[in-house]
């Protein structure tokens, strides 16, 4: 269902399919951009518009069929690199604990006692070193660019926010597992 509204600026009607309701759309008559309302008005007022607007759309002749905005979202497309990068960096996370967990127990068993070893381990193991630091970047970046996608509110919207979520979780893990390391660090002292 298309739907019919006025250009704030020049006042002519302008129609759009209800798939860009709220979004970004440019006036065919001046150019100007502004967002397409809703289209979720209460029925009262939709016919009023209707029979307001009504002649104004007869004597205006055939509307103009939008077009959206050709220009792409390039910080949609960085996010969602920046999350596939931060996904494939978990990959090698998983695999380089692994790599050490195999060798610290042949049968994949750790004991309590062996827990700090391990860590230790861990924290030595380049695979894991790199793949963390690059997941922090990573994650930062996607952020970052999944909030300027949306902003921009233009190109793929599914991009900026599976990115949104993928990194915006990796970030939170991050976080907690650092805190969690410096509150390890930090009771360990104590002793
Ligand atoms: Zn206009």
């Amino acid at each position: 269902m298309p739907i019919q509204f006025q250009c704030s600026t020049c006042g002519k009607p302008i129609e759009v399919d209800d798939e860009f309701a709220g979004q970004a759309v440019t006036c065919p008559y001046c150019r100007k951009v502004m967002n397409a309302p809703t289209g979720l008005v209460p029925p009262a007022v939709t016919s009023t518009t209707a029979a307001y607007s009504g002649p104004q759309v007869a004597s205006a002749g055939p509307i103009p069929q939008f077009t959206p905005p050709a220009q792409s979202n390039w910080f949609a497309s960085a996010s969602l690199v920046c999350s596939i990068v931060v996904l494939l960096c978990l990959c090698l996370a998983f695999a380089g604990s692994y790599k050490v967990m195999k060798r610290m127990a042949p049968d994949l068993k750790l004991q309590q006692d062996q827990m700090p070893a391990f860590v230790e381990q861990t924290s030595k193991e380049p695979m894991l070193v790199v793949s963390s630091i690059v997941t922090l970047i990573a994650s930062i970046a996607g952020v970052l660019f999944a909030i300027l996608g949306l902003v921009r509110r233009t190109g793929r919207r599914w991009q900026s926010i599976l990115s949104l979520i993928v990194c915006g979780l990796m970030l939170a893990c991050g976080c907690l597992s650092i805190m969690s390391n410096f509150a390890a660090m930090a009771s360990g002292k104590g002793h």
